[in-house]
């Protein structure tokens, strides 16, 4: 019957049949792999009897190590050390015969792995004596005794192996005192495995019982050799033995995930080191209880239970589905290689898919499926899987997977006692290694399941495995609570950090008051008629100037009968005339709707179409002359023209009425119109002032065009704060020449960035020399990702002591800006992702998972953005609205913007942006949905169908299709 057949028929069986029979299949596989022993080897060499070396194979599982020792010469992370407390009175003598006797009786402990030209080998030579240094810390305080032992033993477990001089087991004893002792245990991985630890202190235990007492040696020989098991394995595994396992790995492992992309707190490097720590991780015993029952309704083992949960876990970390954990194996299953100390643990890859969101008892049963067909197929190395699945390999993480789950045997049966009157205490110190990014090893005890997290410390810091193991546990309690539920949406977190996640990292939702802009602006014309308010080149307006152009346009609007309230189309050059359209707009109680004339044709009158507007404001009489009945309808800002009426009283309809409606990219074809209010807008100012500190003093740019929002940040930045506006013109902003040119002469103070174009700015400025741009305050970056690392050569120059940079994360549906963060040489220096901080204080960033859910820290989520920046909808799109406003899916009344970005909080609560979900991309800040262009060129006759992607080429994005 096939592992496929079987597995069908298991599964339509009762929980208690089921695991009555697995357990039967179990012993007969075990007992089929027995029938046939491993030989030994012809004896030219048979344990120390000769005096002249030998030269064997080494098993697949030693070649791998040896490579990779090769590969990371004198790493101590196949060090396996081990280290006793031996109390009583020690006889070394017997100490030491035990050692030497235990070395004489396993050949793999005195071999010495030699490579000549393409062949590699273990040369197994006599040796006569061992060595066995004794450091006396009898003297020394107790604290210093303890503090020095920790070290030895830290030191001696790091100390690397020489595979082709010394032998693969070293000791060291530490006197601390007549009746106490440490003894320290190094063993290198190519001789040895966890198993083996137990081996050596049980024949440790015997032989020094027995030559304390002047007894021979009490061991019987052993029934092989590891290199007889070695040299078995050359020969067993191959033909159709080989072709077995391989076809059910292929198979079972076609199109993995190369890697598992756990949420890290630094970037992984491109070259793994293999440091680590430990963090200790325990069940409660009721929950440990609760597992095994459901385990047992399930004909589920603990080991499979537990591995469910794990890999729930890190599908819900990595918000992969497709997870592949490693999980050790003894693969000890023939008995004359059970007394051996040698390397036979192998490793299985176990695959769990959760793409169709199983309930846990789903998982649970898939889990035990895979586990089973892997057991019965646990003979083919992991080396050999490794290379007959040619996977690409990569010196930043091991191949196939880099998590690894263990549960340990408990009551391995190792002695605590040295002959009949010393104590043995195992030590656990860890040397401070890792092989895998993350190791979760479990053994069950009498208060339940308790073990280890190993972690590279490349990677994480301890409090997020700390995280991560509380996670652990309330999944798992979840899961018990519930076993129907969706893998997906068990909770992870426990009540104090979803506090803290809801309360304090989403922003502490103040409020700030709400004005309307012009009045704002009018407030200032008041104070300071005669400062600048907008210059460009040539031309310049006061407060007062640009008021009464201002109120002269709202007059004219009245007049041709608009009424407060309405939107009014804006088709306007970079000018003066630009600001007057816009300030007249909205004194006239209406919304402006920016149009860039520079468009096509067929775009703005989608546009104006759209807008829904009876009127539009222009700069140039053609702007909207070819559109039919657009000319009666453009009022044209003449520039220099002489104010006529103007409006009084002016209305009011209060900051929640719409001051603006921007564009943006739509994924369907069609763009869509946000509706911003003066009160959105407003308050972004106010609760961002105490920042940046706005006042008249300050010069900004009007850099951005004005259908792009991060010009709005420009234009009230300055015009709502007493300020100036310097309208830069087109060609200069392409220019970072001409750009830097201007910032310099117009002394401004406040600058607005996408990165691209400051990157380009960046030389620039470097090259003007010290003059540099000494009246800059401030750099806000906002628009696109920022890659901190840009900014190097920048802050190199001006240090701490130049303009303070700051990134912020915004959308046109919440008003420009959402997230601030100040950037300081660390994070330009620490290469940390894309930094964009924390909410404005009256804005609230949530992170859910796809099940609505809040993510933990670390790991990503989609940003939804609640608050008073949240903008009214979109134009005359109801569905798309409801789809994107949403309400809190927390409960808490708000209404939320549904991003598409993908973030997530650092520990510290700080928000780190991810990408995107979707397909919407940015090319120089420009929002862009991918599909609206399939969309447009899908409308071509000529063409069937079509994708458009962002090629990268060069540094610079553009987009091809
Ligand atoms: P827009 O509506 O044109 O402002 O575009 C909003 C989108 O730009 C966001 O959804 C993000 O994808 C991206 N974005 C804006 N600011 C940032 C930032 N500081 N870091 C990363 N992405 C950003
Ligand atoms: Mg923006």
């Amino acid at each position: 019957m096939s592992t496929e057949e079987r597995a069908q028929r298991l599964k339509n069986l009762p929980p208690a049949k089921r695991r009555l029979l697995l357990e039967l299949l179990q012993k007969e596989a075990d007992r089929a792999r027995n029938v046939r022993s491993i030989p030994r080897r012809a004896p030219s060499v048979s344990a120390g009897s000769s005096a002249s070396a030998e030269s064997v194979e080494l098993s697949f599982a030693q070649q791998r190590l040896w490579f990779l020792e090769r590969l990371l010469p004198g790493t101590p992370a196949y060090n396996l050390p081990f280290a006793v407390r031996l109390e009583g009175p020690l006889d070394r003598g017997a100490l030491r015969r035990s050692l030497c006797e235990v070395v004489r009786r396993h050949e793999v402990l005195r071999a010495r792995f030699v490579a000549s030209g393409e062949r590699l080998r273990q040369v197994i030579a006599p040796v006569h004596d061992f060595p066995l240094p004794v450091l006396d810390l009898a003297g020394l305080p107790r604290a210093a005794g303890e503090a020095e032992t920790h070290r030895r033993v830290r030191e001696e477990s790091r100390r690397p192996f020489d595979l082709e001089r010394d032998l693969a087991l070293r000791a060291a004893l530490v006197r601390r005192g007549p009746e106490e002792h440490f003894l320290l245990f190094t063993m290198h991985h190519i001789a040895s495995d966890g198993w083996s630890i137990g081996n050596l202190i049980r024949e440790m235990a015997a032989l020094y019982g027995a030559f304390q007492a002047g007894l021979p040696p009490p061991l019987p020989e052993l029934p092989i050799q590891y290199a007889d098991y070695a040299a078995w394995q050359r020969g067993w595994l191959v033909g159709e033995v080989l072709e077995r396992q391989l076809a059910y790995w292929r198979r079972q492992l076609a199109g993995a995930p190369e890697l598992l992309e756990l949420p890290t707190d630094r970037p992984r490097p491109s070259v793994q080191s293999f440091r680590g720590a430990v963090r200790r991780t325990a069940l409660t015993a009721d929950l440990s209880l609760a597992l095994a029952h459901l385990g047992r309704e399930a004909g589920a083992t603990p080991f499979m239970i537990l591995l469910a949960g794990f890999q729930a876990l890190l599908c819900r970390q990595s918000g992969q589905t497709d997870i592949v954990v490693g999980s050790p194996i003894a693969n000890r299953t023939r008995p004359e290689v059970e007394p051996l100390i040698g390397f036979f643990i192998n490793t299985l890859a176990l695959r769990a898919e959760m793409a169709d969101a199983p309930s846990f008892r789903c998982l649970l049963g898939r889990v035990s499926e895979v586990t089973l067909a892997a057991y019965d197929h646990q003979d083919l190395p992991f080396e050999r899987l490794v290379d007959e699945l040619g996977l690409a390999r990569s010196l930043s993480y091991p191949p196939l997977y880099q998590v690894v789950f263990t549960l340990q045997n408990t009551g391995s049966g190792a002695p605590l006692r040295l002959g009949e009157d010393l104590r043995l205490t195992l030590l656990d110190d860890d040397n401070g290694t890792a092989k895998f990014d993350l190791a979760l090893t479990l053994a069950a005890s009498d208060e339940g399941f308790r073990g280890t997290f190993d972690y590279r410390t490349d990677l994480f810091d301890g409090t997020t495995i700390e995280r991560l193991s509380h996670h652990l546990r309330e999944l798992l309690a979840g899961a018990v609570a519930d076993p129907e539920r969706r893998v997906s949406s068990l909770a992870l977190l426990g009540t104090a950090e979803r506090q803290q996640l809801l309360r304090e990292w989403r922003g502490p939702g103040d409020t700030f008051a709400e004005s309307c802009l012009n009045d704002l602006f009018a407030g200032w014309a008041a104070r300071t008629p005669d400062a600048v308010a907008v210059v460009s080149p040539g031309e310049a307006l006061t407060y007062d100037g640009l008021a009464r152009r201002a109120s002269a346009l709202a007059f004219r609007l009245f007049e041709s009968g608009i009424q407060p309230g309405e939107r009014v189309a804006l088709c306007a050059e970079r000018s003066l005339g630009m600001v007057v359209g816009i300030l007249g707009i909205l004194e006239a109680g209406c919304a402006y709707v920016p149009l860039d004339p520079s468009q096509p044709r067929e775009r703005l009158g989608l546009l104006l179409e759209d807008t829904g507007a009876r009127m539009a404001v222009a700069t140039g009489r053609e702007a909207l002359a070819d559109f039919p009945g657009w000319r009666e309808r453009t009022l044209l800002v003449v520039e220099g023209e002489e104010p006529g009426g103007t409006l009084r009283p002016r209305p009011t309809l209060g900051p929640g009425a719409p001051a603006y409606v921007i564009y943006t990219s739509g994924s369907t074809g069609k763009p869509k119109g946000v509706m911003v209010t003066h009160g959105n807008v407003a308050r972004l100012f106010a609760a961002t002032a105490h920042w940046f500190g706005f006042g008249p003093t300050d010069v900004w740019t009007l850099f951005h065009s004005y259908t792009f929002d991060f010009s709005v940040w420009e234009l009230w930045g300055p015009l709502a704060h007493g300020g100036r506006l310097v309208v830069v013109p087109h060609w200069v902003s392409r220019s970072p020449e001409a750009f830097y040119d201007l910032l310099a002469r117009e002394r401004v103070t406040f600058l607005n960035q996408t990165p691209s174009a400051f990157r380009q700015l960046i030389p620039v400025a470097l090259a003007a020399g010290e003059a540099g741009t000494p009246a800059l305050r401030w750099v806000v970056f906002g628009g696109e990702a920022l890659d901190p690392r840009s900014l190097a050569p920048w802050v190199e120059r001006y240090g701490e002591t130049g303009p303070g940079l700051v990134n912020m994360y915004g959308i046109t549906e919440t008003t420009v800006h959402v997230t601030y963060r100040r950037l300081g040489r660390r994070e330009i220096e620490s290469g940390w992702g894309s930094v964009i901080g924390v909410p404005i204080p009256d804005l609230a960033v949530s992170l859910l998972d796809p099940a609505g859910q809040p993510v933990p820290a670390g790991v990503a989520g989609e940003m939804y953005v609640g608050g008073a920046g949240v903008a009214v909808g979109y134009l005359d799109r109801p569905e798309l609205t409801a789809e994107r406003f949403v309400p809190d899916p927390l409960g808490a009344g708000d209404r939320l913007y549904r991003t598409g970005d993908l973030g997530r909080f650092r520990a510290d609560g700080q928000l780190e942006y991810l990408g995107r979900i979707d397909h919407q991309v940015k090319i120089r800040g420009f929002r862009i949905e991918l599909g609206e262009i399939e969309a447009t060129l899908g409308q071509h006759p000529a063409v069937a169908a079509c994708v458009v992607m962002v090629d990268e080429a060069g540094g610079d994005k553009r987009l091809a299709a």
